[in-house]
């Protein structure tokens, strides 16, 4: 080997071995914070597409690192999923969930509460009974309830997967399939899955505005969800005039930047008393 191939090679190696450090890392300050409680809980609002009326909320997680900062989902749950971490994590967020929303109900707003559950949690052993069990504890209705599921979970119309949403179901909680559009079995979950809500990914939203095809892809959507009797989300609406044109287009719910970004959740209070006085 020539010293300028040797050379190469060791560049690539104390690169990998660099990126392989960082991960590990990475991974320890994510067993760390889940311990000693750096995660939160945010919350985006959901309306009523036709009346504008606060329905509900989207819960995302946020990590509030001592020295990283505020670190982005995108930037730990990938990392979260593999190492099987994410399970600890969800759970901690349903339960938070769960507390928040029975303080709401407990001075009288019946809003609903929206939570992302990963393919491993969604798939893994005992879920639906540890979920149920959590809400019951926390004394809130499962009805209030929806887990937004990727289409990542099951390519395939494979039995535990359906027998899995049927539980979920049978146990009270709405199944939503979240990035509508994007994965490559969107039918295969109308055909065989039993689900209650359509999340119609942003990127199908941000063009509504001046590109008459993105309309031609959300409302084809929200006719195959009326068809099957589904109701319907917009994510990621960012103006009254996308707002407008998906309710026309008989968009049951919105979501997006519009109304709010996900809050924290005394910012989230004082959103709320702006939005609903
Ligand atoms: P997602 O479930 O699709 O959540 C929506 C994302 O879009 C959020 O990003 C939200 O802040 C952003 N968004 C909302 N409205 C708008 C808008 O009007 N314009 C634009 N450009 N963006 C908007 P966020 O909070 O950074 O979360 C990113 C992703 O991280 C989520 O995407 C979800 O896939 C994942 N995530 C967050 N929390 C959890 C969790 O507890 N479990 C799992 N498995 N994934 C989670
Ligand atoms: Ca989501
Ligand atoms: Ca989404
Ligand atoms: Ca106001």
């Amino acid at each position: 080997q020539s010293d300028e191939k040797r050379g190469v090679i060791k560049f690539f190696e104390e690169a990998m071995a660099q990126e392989a450090s960082e991960r590990l890392l990475l991974e320890m300050n994510l067993r760390t914070g889940v311990i000693s409680g750096q995660f939160e809980l945010y919350f985006q609002p959901k309306v009523n597409a036709s009346s504008g009326k606060l329905k509900g909320f989207e819960g995302l997680m946020r990590w509030n690192h001592p020295e990283r900062g505020l670190v982005p989902p995108l930037d730990f749950i990938p990392l979260a999923e593999s190492t099987g971490i994410i399970i600890d994590l969800e759970e901690w967020a349903f339960v938070t969930a769960c507390r928040q929303l029975k303080r709401w109900h407990e001075r009288g707003d019946r809003y609903e509460l929206a939570l992302n559950l990963s393919a491993r949690h969604f798939l893994s052993e005992g879920v639906v009974e540890k979920f149920a069990q959590i809400a019951r504890e926390e004394g809130v209705s499962t009805s209030y309830l929806t887990l937004e599921i990727t289409e990542s979970v099951g390519m395939e119309n494979q039995q535990h997967v359906i027998d899995r949403f049927v539980a979920f179901r049978e146990e009270g909680f709405s199944i939503s399939i979240d990035d509508f559009g994007t994965g490559f079995s969107a039918f295969v979950y109308l055909k065989h899955y039993p689900i209650h809500e359509i999340k119609i990914d942003r990127q199908f939203i941000q063009v509504t505005e001046n590109d008459p095809t993105g309309n031609v892809i959300v409302e084809s959507i929200v006719d195959l969800a009326r068809g099957l009797n589904l109701k319907t989300v917009c994510e990621g609406v960012e103006t009254l005039e996308q707002w407008n044109a998906l309710r026309e287009l008989g968009c049951d719910e919105m979501q997006g930047y519009y109304f709010s970004r996900p809050l924290p959740l005394e910012e989230l209070e004082t959103w709320i008393v702006d939005y609903t006085t």
